[in-house]
């Protein structure tokens, strides 16, 4: 285990949460591109700090750019519906975009945005060190799984690079939920790719385990740690945070 490891595994909460804040804190006045000038709000991105699991969506919308928090619009309301599906909740994840301005008229973002923003999303990886990474649509499974088409590989997953800030994690890839609530087929299909997620995360666990070498996480679950927010028990967290209580960042 190199240094840099050994200082990333020492952090506690509330120092993740503290990088997190600092991080957002910069977005919020970032103007490294040009989506700055149309913005209202930047939206660097919610969730729990001691989470697994980050999703990655595109780009904020006019609901995100009014509130400068992401996944509020409509697409979010699906987004909660497909986590409500597997026992999850938005607060127990982390989610946040490939850039943190929205577009102008929900353009694509294009590729000098993705370069400028992409340190943000990088630093967001190293603080929360997720076991999966959950892309939202093409630009974000661009980033994780590159040269990949969507229609493929949605419901797989694969290794994400190391050099997008995410160490041993596995990429999985779904639709956006946008593209969903245009097609009834994509919208079934993201149910049923969404179902897989829980067994993802005991692989990723496992895999980063093995990776890391340490024990397994999830070979037997009586000897499991007890994780802050256990995304993989059927039962409710003991903090119940509320669906109007994000914890912000
Ligand atoms: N679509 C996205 O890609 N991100 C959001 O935050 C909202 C809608
Ligand atoms: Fe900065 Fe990213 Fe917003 Fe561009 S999209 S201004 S790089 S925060």
């Amino acid at each position: 285990m190199t240094a840099g490891e050994a200082i990333i595994e020492a952090t506690t909460t509330e120092q993740r949460r503290a990088a997190l804040e600092a991080i957002a804190a910069e977005v919020r006045v970032c103007t490294r591109c040009k989506l700055a000038q149309g913005r209202t709000n930047a939206v660097p991105g919610e969730g729990n700090p001691d989470t697994e699991v980050m999703f990655v969506g595109e780009g904020p919308g006019q609901t995100e750019d009014a509130q400068g928090r992401p996944f509020v619009g409509r697409a979010g309301e699906l987004l909660v519906r497909l986590l409500a599906s597997i026992g999850w909740r938005r607060q127990e994840v982390f989610i946040t975009n490939i850039v943190k301005c929205r577009p102008p008229g929900n353009r694509d973002p294009e590729p000098d945005e993705i370069a400028a923003c992409a340190p943000y999303l990088q630093r967001q990886l190293e603080v929360l060190d997720p076991a999966v990474v959950v892309t939202l649509g093409r630009f974000s499974m661009g980033h994780f799984r590159p040269g990949e088409r969507i229609t493929q590989i949605h419901g797989t997953h694969a290794p994400a690079p190391e050099s997008t800030g995410a160490r041993d994690a596995l990429a999985y890839a779904l639709f956006h939920p946008a593209a969903a609530l245009r097609s009834p087929e994509v919208e079934r299909q993201s149910f049923d790719d969404i179902a897989s997620l829980p067994r993802v995360l005991t692989e990723a666990r496992n895999r980063r385990a093995g990776v890391r070498g340490v024990a397994s996480a999830t070979a037997d679950t009586a000897d499991a740690p007890a994780l802050p927010t256990d995304l993989l028990s059927t039962q409710t967290t003991t903090t119940d945070l509320g669906d109007d209580a994000p914890t912000l960042f």
